[in-house]
């Protein structure tokens, strides 16, 4: 089986990150992982175990018997843990508050990295997109597509705000500022690292941006080709 071409995207909230992910991976044929959703159903699963995420030790143990299946087909947008779907269940805003204590449970973490790292090498599919912090860093440092989505701050919240339908852009700028905030205490994820390309999506729209990636993606699967 030929290895499946991997491709990192990272980026902040409101950079368009998982919309452009998704729509790139549809017009691919590439499979598309999340990795923000197996955090949350691991911070899901430490609670169902009756663990707080604030406990390193409930994380880990949570760790331990986590059975994640996830769907990459980008149009199904399916998790389970074991034989519970937790599709919904990771959405709550108790699982949304669990998460950061996972995201810093570092020891955690390489084990979650293994995990993607493996998700990737098992899919039968010609490539994967695939999505979260510090994928193009820490995850997949080799991966031969590696991309760092932005945006100005202002458009990020403004984006956010029209996704959930707030009408508080300054409260959703907050959130968002205090949630970036904290995962940027763990991963660097505004500074393109080296050999990371940088699309700055602030003067883009929807379209413009999914056809950025996509040429960053073409140019190196020719290179690729060349042998380059
Ligand atoms: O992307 P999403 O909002 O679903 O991610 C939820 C949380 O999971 C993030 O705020 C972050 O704390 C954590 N996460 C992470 N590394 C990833 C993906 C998500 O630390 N690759």
């Amino acid at each position: 089986m030929p290895e499946t071409f991997f491709v990192g995207i990272d980026g902040p909230a409101g950079s368009g990150k998982s919309s452009v992910s998704k729509e790139a991976a549809r017009r691919l044929g590439f499979g598309y992982l999340d990795t923000g959703s197996v955090y949350r159903a691991l911070a899901w699963h430490v609670l169902n175990q009756g663990g707080q995420t604030t406990d390193p030790a409930a994380v880990e143990a949570g760790f331990a018997t986590f059975e994640p299946r996830i769907s990459l087909d980008p149009d199904v947008r399916t998790i389970a843990v074991g034989e519970t779907d937790v599709t919904k269940a990771i959405r709550t805003p108790e699982t949304t508050a669990a998460v950061a204590g996972v995201a810093k449970t570092l020891s955690v973490r390489a084990k979650i990295n293994d995990l993607f790292r493996q998700i990737v090498a098992d899919a039968d599919l010609p490539g994967v997109i695939v999505e979260g912090r510090d994928i193009t860093t820490v995850v997949a440092p080799d991966a031969p597509v590696r991309i760092l989505l932005t945006a100005h701050p202002e458009v990020r919240a403004a984006r956010r705000s029209k996704e959930m339908g707030a009408e508080d852009v300054a409260k959703v700028a907050e959130a968002m500022r205090q949630r970036d905030a904290s995962d940027s205490t763990v991963v660097d994820f505004l500074n393109a690292a080296e050999g990371v390309t940088a699309v700055d999506t602030t003067h883009l729209n929807f379209d413009q941006s999914v056809d950025a990636v996509l040429s960053v993606i073409d140019e190196r699967r020719e290179e690729g080709r060349d042998g380059r």
